[in-house]
């Protein structure tokens, strides 16, 4: 059985963390596949914690002292 738009909802952090197990990512992918609002939300869920990290990896790279505007 699919999962339902609530059910993926439900699951989708978990689904872009790479965290569900493989029945239920399945089951997920699926429903994306043929659910093309749902699609879009895990698009923009997907962008958002890209942005989310890169901006992580920045503070970080910041506090190690690489910050880009030092030599002045
Ligand atoms: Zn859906």
């Amino acid at each position: 059985m699919l999962f339902s738009c609530k059910q993926v909802s439900e699951h989708l952090s978990d689904h872009v963390d790479d965290e569900l197990p493989p029945r239920k990512r399945w089951m997920l992918r699926l429903h994306l596949l043929m659910c093309p609002p749902c699609a879009r939300v895990e698009h923009s869920l997907r962008r958002t914690l890209g942005a989310l990290e890169a901006l992580g990896r920045e503070l970080g790279q910041d506090e190690s002292g690489k910050r880009p505007d030092s030599g002045a």
